[in-house]
């Protein structure tokens, strides 16, 4: 018996790396719902690839009455919504960030829009149309527990989102809406490739599967089968903590 069947979800990001890989794990479980993106073309090939019950919705997160928009159409088209997925982020126009004496204002301000101010009015946005007992899944990093270079803003908006799960899931606890933070560690996603020039794409891929203790890069997928088990009731004594799927990463020194 699926633990998911017939439960709605909504997945910021769902088009494409994990967002898309926490859809097709969904989508196994029963469930059907919307993904957003900014781009209606590759959010309409996503749907398409994971088949009948996704719907695509075309918005961006940094901007609230596309938020709004997005859990509205959801609500209307679906009666109800079980699931929060808060995915999307990651780096800011394709760029990775600058040493400290180069960031601007404007860089800063981006970064923690799209991965901390974003995920916060995410949530408040769902509020009205989410079931009560829903589960909300903050998709992390494990960038938060480790210093890389050009990474510092990145990994503190990421390491607030842990605080934020713990702050909203006490915010929520009447509503029996529970709240986790999902971290990642080194995921093989697009977002992943465009962190470093095209022709050291393999070698960089190969120098973290070396380091990575369990010797491979995750897939979408780990985070995928990740979000299901925060998702089902079998983890309704999970709340405001974070779950780390980085192949043990985290804990070497
Ligand atoms: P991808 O680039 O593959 O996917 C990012 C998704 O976020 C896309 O669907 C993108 O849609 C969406 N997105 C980006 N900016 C916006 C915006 N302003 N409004 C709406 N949607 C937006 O990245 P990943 O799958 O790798 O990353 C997903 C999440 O996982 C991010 O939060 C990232 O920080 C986190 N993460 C990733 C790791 C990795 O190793 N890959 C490690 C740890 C955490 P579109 O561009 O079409 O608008």
């Amino acid at each position: 018996m699926s633990k998911l069947k017939n439960k709605i979800a909504v997945i910021t990001g769902g088009n494409s790396g994990i967002g898309f890989g926490i859809a097709e794990a969904f989508k196994k479980e029963g469930v059907t719902g919307t993904i957003t993106g900014r781009n209606q073309e590759t959010l309409d090939r996503s749907v398409k690839e994971l088949g009948s019950g996704f719907t695509g919705i075309a918005a961006d997160v940094t901007k609230m009455a596309d938020l709004e928009r997005v859990f509205k159409s959801t609500f209307e088209k679906f009666g109800k919504i079980d699931t929060l997925v808060v995915n999307a982020g990651g780096v800011v126009d394709g760029s990775p960030m600058a040493s400290i004496t180069d960031v601007t204002e404007d860089n800063y301000d981006g970064y923690m829009d799209l991965n901390l101010k974003s995920a916060y009015f995410t949530v408040q946005k769902a509020l009205p149309y989410l079931n009560d007992g829903a589960s909300i899944i903050l998709i992390g990093s494990s960038a938060a527990h480790r210093a890389a270079p050009g990474m510092t803003i990145y990994a503190a908006a990421k390491a607030a989102i842990i605080s934020l799960a713990k702050g909203l899931s006490l915010d929520l606890l009447e509503r029996k809406i529970r709240v986790n933070t999902l971290s990642p560690g080194s995921i093989d996603t697009p977002a992943f490739d465009k962190l470093v020039p095209h022709e050291l794409v393999e070698q960089v891929k190969q120098a973290w599967t070396d380091l990575i203790p369990v010797n491979r890069m995750g897939h979408p997928a780990d985070i995928g089968n990740a979000a299901v088990f925060l998702a089902s009731d079998d983890s309704s004594f999970i709340v405001g903590t974070e779950i780390l799927s980085d192949g043990g990463m985290t804990n070497i020194s």
